[in-house]
């Protein structure tokens, strides 16, 4: 519809919308996270649900203790190798539409620990992530802001089309291979369908 259309209608008290924006009213403001924490950054996610920072203006303050009643996974900490089935298994045990915020240095990189043996270099070698957000830690404005930015991207997505979500793509895969230590290390080293190895150049 037109848009002069439907202010000039809205002024006169009738509201019009379309079933797309509808369904994506709906589910932008009942994101519910899963509550789970890895590291110090949790303290920040913890910080953000709190009376100051106030996460249920957005309607997301019901963390939910089970996975399969949660829809927004935050990633907030360090992921350590031996962590990192769980994390996944978790991710595959939500239902769609699901989304992923990988909070802080560590959950995006391997932050301060990314040269160590036991630390993986970024969960989104494992399951894709739709808001990354830099930092050590980040702080609770950081999470809002990451947030707002998964509200915006939720309220772009069309029930057809390219721009479907996920879960409405029945070509798209729900579930992702959960790594398993290996002789040397994780094995799949990465998930080919959400992570592709930079390639670096080098000049001189
Ligand atoms: S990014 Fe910094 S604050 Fe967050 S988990 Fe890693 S070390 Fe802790």
């Amino acid at each position: 519809m037109d848009e002069g259309l439907r202010n000039e209608l809205s002024k006169q008290g009738v509201f019009t919308t379309t079933l797309s924006d509808l369904y994506n009213w709906g589910r932008r403001s009942s994101v519910w996270p899963l509550q789970f924490g890895l590291a110090c950054c949790a303290i920040e996610m913890i910080a953000a649900s709190m009376a100051r920072y106030d996460l249920a203006r957005f309607g997301a303050e019901v963390f939910r203790p089970s996975p399969r009643q949660a829809d927004l996974m935050i990633v907030a900490g360090t992921v350590t190798k031996k962590m990192a089935p769980q994390v996944v298994r978790l991710y595959n045990q939500m239902p769609e539409p699901k989304y992923v915020i990988a909070m802080g240095a560590c959950a995006i990189s391997g932050g301060p620990f990314k040269q160590g043996y036991n630390v993986l270099k970024g969960i989104d070698r494992y399951i894709p992530v739709d808001v990354h957000i830099p930092g050590c830690p980040p702080r609770p404005e950081a999470l809002l802001h990451a947030f707002m930015t998964l509200q915006r991207k939720i309220d772009e997505q069309a029930m057809s089309g390219k721009a479907r979500p996920r879960h409405l793509n029945p070509d798209a895969p729900s579930e992702f291979p959960v790594p398993q230590f290996g002789e040397h290390d994780l094995v799949p080293p990465k998930n080919e369908m959400v992570w592709e190895t930079p390639v670096v150049t080098r000049n001189g």
